[in-house]
């Protein structure tokens, strides 16, 4: 594995968060080593890493500089994972009161082979209250030997008792050229011939995180070679461009939905990874919205006529920033095959959640998944009774109806994930019983298509789950007014925070 070989074994190696290894160099130097820290960023920043160097550098007998000699018996001890006194604990595995329990127990017992008791908890946000509790305790009056580094990407996830007790370090997103950097040095030293496109395109792939961007490399290299092209970088990425994410985003800026929904289903009709696909217009939206905030298409921009098109029309910056919100909350999470986030996207961001409640007649319900039958996290698009019940358990709160067409999506997915993905929030059972199975689609497009394309599927798995023949009869019906919400307002205020942000990707 090309990421462990290369992850950083000094402060000096850690790469573009040069704000916190600074501060913990020197805080080594002068022994003014916390008794706890938070360290808080996106995946693959460098946290843990971080931590480990730290872990070294408190126990190393040759620091130098702030930094661990990598060759002391407790540096080679830590590196090599033997270090008794280095406790990693998973907080998403250990969430609970019993977990933190045993390590408080333990705590107190003096180092067995080194001068400090390093305890990393990773995915600290994960902890259930209680045991929050019992590590706050811990907090409050830790043994002088131990040295506590807690690690989240969810830092809102953390009780504000915890962050008073820790000295806090939050995580960069690592920019672009640092990625380069460090892959253009790895890439020195294991002997690969990368075009510098290539590296590029692999750091904005990467989003800010080093270890993704590492592995990336190694993906191409073990499909292409050690000297890749630039064109089979992006091959192996697979960001061999999608012209249609250039249209969808011309249809966004133009205000043509029409154009906008068929150029979605034909995505999912081919097979394609809407997220990806998503991730690719929200990209390019990206490009074009400072040069239309200018006013002038930038020279070295892919997108410069769509900036320009963009700019000839009134309040066009809004409409972009709008539309980059709406697609980056489209969740593809319970699956990834389904147009339906992406539509759904699509016509918030060309007609406002407002103007849609409002503008749409009863029947054309393009606008009611937006704003009814928000699951929990908030995003829209899939309904509440998809969102992913514990472990595939029946969810108690569903009717039999709700429970039926759960495990009838679940079914003919698994028969037919393309096809399957049709019924995913976009339906809902009518009538089940007798040897008719009656559903009523919220779309005309998704009925269309479990009408004529899945049919024979949908009657197939019906018939498996009821155990007899079952005939399909589909009709078009609006969704329960009683359900709505309140339309989101401030799309401004929010655009812009989104702006700050990289779109999301939920990779992680
Ligand atoms: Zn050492």
């Amino acid at each position: 594995m090309l990421y462990g070989k290369w992850r950083p074994r000094g402060f000096d190696e850690v790469v573009g968060q040069d704000h916190i290894v600074t501060t913990l160099r020197n805080a080594l130097i002068s022994g003014q080593v916390a008794h706890a820290y938070l360290f808080s960023g996106p995946r693959g920043t460098g946290k843990t890493t971080t931590a480990r160097i730290l872990a070294r550098a408190v126990n190393c007998v040759n620091l130098a500089g702030g930094e661990p000699c990598n060759d002391c018996p407790s540096c080679r001890a830590i590196a090599n994972g033997s270090a008794l006194d280095l406790i990693e604990m998973d907080a998403a595995s250990n969430r609970g009161i019993d977990d933190i329990r045993e390590l408080r127990e333990k705590v107190g017992f003096a180092p067995s082979d080194m001068t400090r008791k390093v305890y990393l908890l990773d995915e600290v946000h994960m902890l259930t209250g209680a045991a929050w509790n019992a590590l706050l305790k811990t907090l409050e009056e830790p043994p002088p030997h131990a040295i506590f580094i807690l690690a989240t990407t969810e830092l809102h996830n953390v009780p504000a008792t915890i962050l008073s007790r820790c000295q806090r370090h939050d995580f960069h997103r690592i920019p672009n050229e640092a990625i380069v950097r460090r892959l253009q040095f790895i890439c020195g030293e294991e002997g690969f011939d990368f075009p510098e496109q290539g590296l590029l395109q692999v750091a904005i792939q990467s989003r800010g995180g080093a270890r993704d961007a590492i592995t990336l490399l190694e993906q191409v290299v073990a499909r292409y070679g050690i000297a890749p092209s630039t064109d089979e970088v992006l091959e192996a990425l697979g960001l061999v461009h999608d012209v249609r994410s250039e249209q969808l985003a011309g249809a966004i800026v133009d205000g043509d939905l029409a154009q906008a929904l068929d150029i979605a289903r034909e995505i999912a009709d081919d097979g394609i990874d809407v997220a990806r696909f998503t991730r690719e217009t929200i990209d390019i939206l990206r490009d074009v919205l400072p040069q239309v905030l200018r006013g002038r298409p930038r020279e070295d921009s892919a997108y410069g006529a769509l900036a320009a098109n963009a700019s000839a029309t009134g309040g066009a910056a809004a409409n972009i920033a709008r539309a980059i919100q709406e697609l980056a909350r489209a969740d593809f999470r319970t699956d990834p095959a389904s147009p339906v986030p992406l539509e759904v996207a699509c016509a918030a961001s060309i007609l406002g959640p407002v103007a849609i409640a409002a503008a749409v007649p009863a029947g054309a319900a393009v606008a009611t998944p937006v704003t009814a039958g928000m699951p929990a996290n908030g995003r829209p698009g899939v309904p509440a009774a998809r969102a992913p019940a514990g472990a595939g358990t029946p969810d108690p709160a569903l009717t039999r109806e709700e429970r039926f067409l759960q495990d009838l999506y679940e079914h003919c997915k698994m028969a037919n994930t393309r096809l399957g993905a049709w019924l995913n929030g976009s339906c809902k059972v009518l009538s089940m019983d007798g040897d008719e199975l009656e559903l009523g689609f919220f779309l005309p497009v998704h009925m269309q298509k479990v009408d004529t394309d899945c049919r024979t599927l949908v009657e197939e798995q019906a018939e498996l789950l009821l155990n007899r023949p079952v005939k399909l009869k589909v009709r078009l019906i609006e969704k329960e007014q009683q359900s709505r919400r309140a339309p989101r307002g401030g799309h401004l205020a929010e655009a812009a925070k989104a702006l700050g942000a990289v779109p999301v990707g939920k990779d992680d």
